[in-house]
């Protein structure tokens, strides 16, 4: 019962974006990939993306660039 232990120590702390157990090197998340949403997220909050669609965890580097980009402006 492998999966128990899992869910013991996901219980201790849990990836915020993904409920996932978080990992040392980057909590309070999973990944990196997870800290990147959560980074666009809050970005997200003052920068709208002029876009219909729901940005995919891959699009997030992108509009990351983007912003880079718009402030070099
Ligand atoms: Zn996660």
């Amino acid at each position: 019962m492998a999966e128990v232990h899992s869910i013991a120590r996901a219980r201790r702390s849990r990836c915020p974006i993904c409920q996932k157990p978080s990992v040392a090197d980057h909590r309070p998340f999973c990944s990196a990939r997870c800290k990147t949403i959560d980074l666009g997220r809050w970005l997200g909050g003052e920068y709208r993306v002029p876009t219909e669609e729901e940005p995919e965890e891959g699009d997030l580097e992108a509009v990351l660039r983007q912003r880079q980009a718009d402030e070099e402006r």
